[in-house]
């Protein structure tokens, strides 16, 4: 997955403005975030997308999940946020390293 610019980031080859970081998993700030708080969790091992996902991807799914609302608390968005997780260039997906998106700290409008 030499070509995965995500990969670049696990790999720190490319710079990024890091929320957390463990053995499994990293998150960093969006390079275009779409509100005053947008970061992405990301799995360190490479896969495309939730198309790709299975069974063995139970783990790293719920730990991601379950990093959200805790990072977005330590992001200062403690009373809420959006998540997003494009699949697919037909769901709007642009990098192929699967990544939930969360975001917030705009109020409850739409983003
Ligand atoms: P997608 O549309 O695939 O769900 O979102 C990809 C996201 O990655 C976009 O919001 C884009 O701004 C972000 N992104 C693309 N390249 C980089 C990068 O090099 N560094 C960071 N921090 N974000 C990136
Ligand atoms: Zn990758």
């Amino acid at each position: 997955m030499s070509d995965c610019i995500f990969c670049k980031i696990v790999a720190g080859e490319i710079p990024c403005k890091k929320v957390y970081e463990d053995d499994e998993v990293l998150a960093f700030h969006d390079i275009h975030p779409v509100a005053p708080v947008h970061f992405m969790i990301v799995p360190k091992a490479h896969v495309d997308s939730l198309l790709h996902c299975d069974d063995g991807h139970r783990a790293i799914l719920g730990k991601i999940l379950l990093l959200a609302p805790r990072l977005a608390r330590e992001q200062g968005l403690a009373t809420g946020f959006r998540t997003a997780i494009n699949t697919g260039r037909d769901g709007g997906q642009e990098v192929f390293h699967l990544h939930v998106h969360v975001y917030g700290g705009s109020g409850p409008r739409p983003l």
